[in-house]
């Protein structure tokens, strides 16, 4: 078996770390910087404390943007990156605004004449330039590991399509991690992404592009997120399960970033594109379907990934997700929307996302019909 491990980013662990960011942004030279924040982060201070923070560093805000990010907002922050001559960017928020931030540092690197549009490049193929601004990553959910990935994940809301990029001129160039800025994220969304984290894991250790390293690190986030999703979930300020799921959704974000996700991802594209579900929502919704078909896998690595979580196989492990995406109250299926024949073709046809060549078993058309029937009719 021959394969490669690299991981650019720089990683800082730890409560109260967000209080080092002016110091690192001078140690590394970084002036002029623009802190891309999401809604949560402007509402509740926590941008001008790091704007605070920034001592001086951070001049300038972005936050006009949502929750799954559209291509026509990376481009208007690409453009404020151009006018203002901003010299690096600090993300911070859950996974759409280091998304947002990460595709913008790419596209607001050049000129609007020789970088073009984000739109160039989502969804076309077309590599983008590895020229990029610096990053600072600061996530405040756990998570979709974004700040240690070379993936951004945007939608174009006029085209209806939500597509992952990957080019390693995303990498930031640090992470720092601060399992403090996650307290306050409500049950609902500690539910979602921690089933995000849980997808990443699972899904980059079966991934056909799977690697000793990345497995290694797969199986120690999953461990994490059995023990500590429920306890965050029902306790929000246990410090100890918030600081826990911080490290799963750091070691998950590492597992997947390089064998990449497969079929519960491809799938979640859709159903969050077409009915709004959340992403890790949407991730969760299939994932116990996929571990069952994926025992099928010919070198037997799911039941080993359920020996490995103390299950007694891929079955075991399927059972297990499904009990804890109920303990989080989160949809078991969707047959709350009312889907015809005709919703569910259109289902299946927008899953063949090249994430689902990543599944190390076949999936059919005749898998996917029976998993999205299965949903819709609320089996
Ligand atoms: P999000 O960033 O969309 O945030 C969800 C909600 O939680 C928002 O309303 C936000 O304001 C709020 N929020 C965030 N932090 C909070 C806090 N500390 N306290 C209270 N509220 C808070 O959600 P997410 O799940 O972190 O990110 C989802 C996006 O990331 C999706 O677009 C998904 O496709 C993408 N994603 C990217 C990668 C990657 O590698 N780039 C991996 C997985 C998912």
């Amino acid at each position: 078996m021959k394969w490669n491990y690299t991981q650019p980013v720089d990683i800082r662990f730890g409560a109260g770390r967000v209080a080092e960011i002016g110091e690192v942004a001078r140690e590394r030279g970084l002036y002029r910087g623009l802190l891309v924040a999401g809604g949560h982060s402007v509402r509740s201070g926590l941008a001008q404390r790091v704007l605070d923070h920034g001592r001086g560093t951070i001049e300038a805000v972005f936050s006009e943007f949502s929750p799954n990010p559209d291509v026509t907002e990376v481009d208007a922050c690409a453009e404020l990156i151009r006018t203002q001559d901003v010299g690096f960017i600090v993300a911070l928020g859950g996974g759409s605004a280091l998304d947002l931030a990460k595709a913008a540092s790419v596209i607001g690197a050049g000129s609007r004449e020789s970088v073009g549009s984000i739109t160039d490049y989502h969804g076309t193929g077309k590599p983008l330039p590895l020229t990029h601004l610096p990053l600072i990553a600061v996530p405040t959910t756990a998570g979709t590991g974004s700040e240690v990935t070379c993936v951004s994940v945007l939608t174009n809301r006029a085209a209806g399509v939500k597509a992952p990029i990957v080019s390693n001129g995303f990498y930031p160039e640090l992470a720092i991690i601060d399992p403090e800025l996650t307290y306050t994220v409500p049950p609902y969304v500690t539910a979602c992404t921690g089933m995000d984290v849980l997808s990443q894991a699972i899904e980059g250790y079966w991934s056909v592009g799977h690697q000793p390293i990345c497995d290694a690190l797969a199986v120690h986030a999953a461990r994490l997120v059995f023990e500590f999703l429920p306890k965050a979930f029902t306790t929000p300020d246990d410090r100890e399960a918030r600081e826990r799921m911080c490290e799963a959704s750091v070691t998950a974000g590492l597992a997947f970033t390089l064998p990449k996700t497969t079929s519960s991802h491809a799938c979640s594209f859709p159903l969050t594109n077409r009915y709004g579900i959340a992403h890790g929502e949407a991730c969760a919704l299939t994932l116990d379907y996929f571990t069952r078909i994926n025992a099928a896998d010919p070198e037997g690595r799911v039941n080993a990934l359920a020996r490995s979580l103390g299950y007694r196989d891929a079955d075991g492990l399927a059972d297990a997700i499904a009990d804890l995406r109920r303990t989080l109250g989160l949809r078991e299926n969707i047959a709350d929307l009312g889907l015809g024949e005709s919703d569910i073709a259109a289902l299946v046809r927008d899953s063949h996302h090249p994430n689902l060549d990543n599944n190390p078993v076949v999936i059919t058309d005749d898998n996917l019909l029976a998993l999205y029937r299965g949903l819709a009719s609320g089996g």
